[in-house]
């Protein structure tokens, strides 16, 4: 049934039909199509994606467009020259020129566009400049080390910084990001979240807030940072990492909803009613399937699928086709799923959604109020279906660092 939320999903289950071709990418009749909804997407975002000089963010801001052309300089078939690199440049050099160091994360914070100068350089061969920027994004650590009043979250908070830095890791090399960062880095996280499950005389051994609320999504609360802090792969911290956040998964398992949905904050009002990646089942997916593959127990995975269930009916959102709380975005739990299982049903999902992404704007959705960016907007609906070309390397972008 439709809501005030979602469309109902108007697709057929799946038949059997393979998606994948002898290449273990989507197969060639399906690539074609999404590549050249892209290309059209593209021309449309390039003709309208107005600079706002207030807002440099990878979420709605320029280094959004930036990171979208990174992407497609690294996945789209055919690119053999540094042309989508050269339009990434364009699009940080007047970021880079005027961050104010007011932020840490990622994806709204100065490390997004430093740590993708960085990227970008990498790619271009400039080691120099490659280096200059790591160590930009690193030095903005000295500033916030001892500022108690960051949050964990991953939006602006200590986690969106270790994103930023498994981001390097990941596009770089294991080792250009000094370990000592990291491991400080984490055991500010874990510190603060022993100390709120102390002072709030929490069951579990980490309880973080957003603005005084407990938050249990992707964007904001928990589900985001133990994704963050089960990435991590330093050896000295990893067993401590494990000890404390498994028995927060567990009682995170006990907190869905009958109908397997998850709640957006502890205590919510708002019941069962967000289906996105920053609210709702979509984020919990990915730490669930996360949680899995590191601990083995299929608890963990039984609970990815059927929060999955939960997007495959609810997903198609009337907030538009974007990444944090859009289509696009929950798509990519059908590929978490697909990449744990090879159970080709989980890409038949993330096809339809992107199918029904490649009829942008006809179906009635509310346009965002940035309506060509990254996270609420069409770039970011074009990254997923670029990403979509070759589903087993698929991650959903600026927080799974693992493919
Ligand atoms: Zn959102």
């Amino acid at each position: 049934m439709d809501s005030d939320r979602a469309f109902k999903n108007p697709f057929p289950d799946y038949s059997g039909t393979p998606l994948l071709g002898d290449d273990n990418k989507l197969n060639k009749t399906c690539q074609s199509s999404l590549v050249s909804v892209a290309h059209r997407l593209l021309g449309i975002i390039q003709e309208n994606f107005v600079p706002d000089s207030k807002d440099y963010s990878i979420y709605t801001g320029s280094s959004g467009q930036a990171f979208l052309h990174l992407h497609l300089h690294n996945k789209l078939p055919g690119v053999r020259d540094d042309s989508h690199l050269k339009v990434a440049l364009s699009w940080l050099d007047p970021c880079l020129s005027r961050l104010k160091g007011s932020r840490v994360s990622f994806l709204c914070g100065d490390a997004g566009p430093l740590a993708l100068a960085a990227v970008v350089y990498f790619k271009l061969n400039d080691k120099k400049l490659c280096k200059y920027y790591t160590e930009k994004v690193e030095s903005l650590w000295e500033a916030a080390r001892h500022d108690r009043e960051i949050p964990d979250e991953i939006l602006f908070g200590r986690c969106g910084y270790l994103s930023a830095l498994l981001f390097l890791k990941h596009n770089i090399s294991q080792d250009c990001v000094r370990s000592e960062i990291i491991q400080e880095v984490v055991e500010a996280v874990l510190k603060s979240g022993e100390n709120l499950a102390r002072k709030t005389k929490s069951s579990i051994p980490l309880m973080y807030q957003w603005h005084d609320k407990t938050y249990l999504g992707a964007a904001h609360g928990l589900a985001g940072i133990f994704y963050m802090l089960l990435q991590i792969k330093e050896p000295a911290l990893q067993a401590r990492i494990h000890h404390l956040v498994r028995p927060c998964i567990d009682y995170m398992l006990t907190l869905r909803f009958a109908s397997g949905n998850c709640p957006s904050s502890l205590g919510s009002e708002s019941g069962d009613k967000l289906v996105h990646w920053c609210h709702g089942a979509p984020g919990w997916v990915h730490m669930f399937a996360l949680a899995y593959k590191v601990f083995k127990d299929k608890q963990y995975l039984e609970a990815a699928k059927d929060c999955v269930e939960v997007v495959w009916k609810r997903g198609l959102l009337r907030k538009g086709y974007g990444i944090c709380h859009g289509p696009a975005g929950n798509a990519y739990t059908f590929l978490a799923v697909f990449k744990l299982t090879g159970d080709q049903k989980y890409l038949y999902y993330a096809y339809k959604f992107a199918e029904w992404c490649c009829d942008y704007g006809k179906h009635g959705c509310r346009t965002p109020d940035r309506p060509y960016s990254m996270f609420e907007g069409m770039a970011g609906t074009v990254y997923f279906l670029v990403d979509l070309l070759d589903p087993k390397n698929s991650a959903f972008p600026a927080f799974e660092f693992q493919t």
